[in-house]
């Protein structure tokens, strides 16, 4: 007798109809757990499921939210990991952003009912922290910060720049290019190596809008090397406009060839543009700080509603300027002995495992600060975790070095130690 196997298949409706399967679809959409059922069936079918675990597969396999998007703990050592969404928020924009996601006094002055100014509440934040800013804005992401200065202050213009500064920055993307995307014309200076303030001289003209600087955040040119900083720039009688790339809103120790906002306009810069999720550890979103009449060209400029950030990213950008210290910070901060204690803790807790503690290395990544080596403490465990770690849930993003998978902890948050404990102990005991 041949036995179709599609009959021991439970059926889809069947598995729909268990309670906890029920359940999933009700929080997360019939479409996303019927996927699910498919494949469990598949499984099934393939001999590769007994049909009666086929409820726990489908729980088991079933996302945490109903976006395609995975959760995963970053034990790269890359602080700012772009493919991981560079900075992760901390709980005060996480709860910020909660309240945000519903209806909210957005643009509404509660106190008289009437119309309230967008973002208000960021701006007083941004100038709050940056007291050299008489004005802020706040744009979708740092290119659009630069884009729209260059759009509103000097579109059929020229824009002096260095040679030294034309810099890509990722996926193709270039400053030079986005600059001029907007109607602004270039007027290059200098070498690649070496620029001075001779060059800058010769170059300004009646036609000049603004002289930028651009910080080269992704790399470094060393030896030969000269350039002219801002306090220099800003005796030419001309506005400075300084693109710092990293969010950084005042000196940090570690990072003392990082540019921040509140130095750039010390030195005389009339307006600073930066990213909200690099180093400042906030969500996407782009700053313009300075002078406030400049600001306010920008923020009234047609093209500043196109790049207008939306009242997540509103929420979240503010609790992270007013809230605890955000997760990148306390990772940048992190003393090194503080992660061997927690390394060595999560070692004693994988006793019987193929795991050591190892001296480790992180960087900042996310194009800031190139060449700033964070020392750091990782577990080292067999190269064949690294995919097994990917495929859990949450995923783990660890390092292959030297043949080992290492787990760096300086990019991950001591309450995060449990669940990565959790991780290599559930690619121990297999599927
Ligand atoms: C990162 C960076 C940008 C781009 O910022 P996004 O927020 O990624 O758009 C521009 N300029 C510099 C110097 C940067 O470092």
């Amino acid at each position: 007798m041949v036995i179709d196997p599609r009959r021991r298949v439970p059926r889809t409706d069947a598995v729909l109809a268990e309670p906890r399967v029920a359940a999933a679809a009700v929080r997360l959409g019939r479409q996303l757990v019927k996927q699910a059922v498919t494949a469990a069936q598949q499984r099934v079918r393939d001999s590769a499921l007994p049909p009666d675990e086929i409820v726990d597969a489908v729980l088991g396999a079933l996302p945490p939210a109903a976006t395609t998007l995975r959760p995963v703990l970053n034990a790269t050592g890359v602080l700012l990991h772009t493919n991981l969404g560079r900075a992760p928020l901390g709980a005060a924009a996480r709860e910020a952003v909660a309240v945000a996601a519903g209806t909210c006094d957005v643009e509404l002055d509660l106190a008289t009912g009437t119309r309230g100014r967008r973002g208000a509440g960021v701006v007083d934040a941004l100038l709050a922290a940056v007291p050299g800013a008489s004005g802020a804005h706040v744009v979708n992401n740092g290119a659009a910060a630069l884009a729209l200065v260059a759009a509103t202050l000097a579109a059929g213009r020229e824009i002096v720049v260095s040679r030294g500064e034309l810099v890509e920055i990722g996926d193709g993307f270039r400053i030079p290019d986005l600059v001029e995307s907007t109607g602004a014309r270039l007027r290059e200076v200098g070498t690649t190596n070496r620029t001075h303030l001779a060059d800058y001289e010769r170059a300004i003209g009646p036609d000049t809008a603004f002289v930028l600087k651009v910080h080269p955040s992704n790399f470094t040119v060393t030896g030969f090397t000269s350039a002219v900083g801002p306090a220099e720039l800003a005796g030419l009688g001309v506005p400075v406009v300084v693109d710092i790339g990293s969010g950084l809103l005042a000196p940090h120790p570690l990072l003392p060839d990082e540019p921040d906002a509140a130095g750039m306009l010390a030195a005389g810069a009339a307006l600073v543009t930066a990213s909200g999720d690099k180093l400042l550890g906030g969500p996407q979103a782009g700053l313009i700080l300075g002078d406030a009449g400049l600001v306010e060209r920008v923020r009234r400029f047609p093209l500043a509603r196109a790049m207008r950030v939306d009242k997540l990213t509103l929420a979240a950008l503010e609790a992270t300027l007013r809230g605890p210290v955000p997760p990148v910070r306390a990772a940048l901060d992190a003393p090194v002995a503080e992660l061997r204690a927690r390394a060595d803790a999560l070692a004693a807790r994988l006793a019987g495992l193929d795991v050591q503690v190892v001296d480790s290395h992180a960087t900042v990544g996310g194009g800031g600060a190139p060449g700033v080596v964070l020392p750091s403490v990782a577990l080292s465990l067999p190269e064949p975790y690294a995919a097994a770690l990917r495929a859990g849930s949450p995923a783990v993003l660890g390092r292959l070095e030297g043949g080992r998978c290492l787990l760096d902890l300086r990019a991950l948050g001591r309450a995060d130690d449990e669940t990565l404990a959790g991780c290599v102990r559930a690619v121990r005991s297999g599927p």
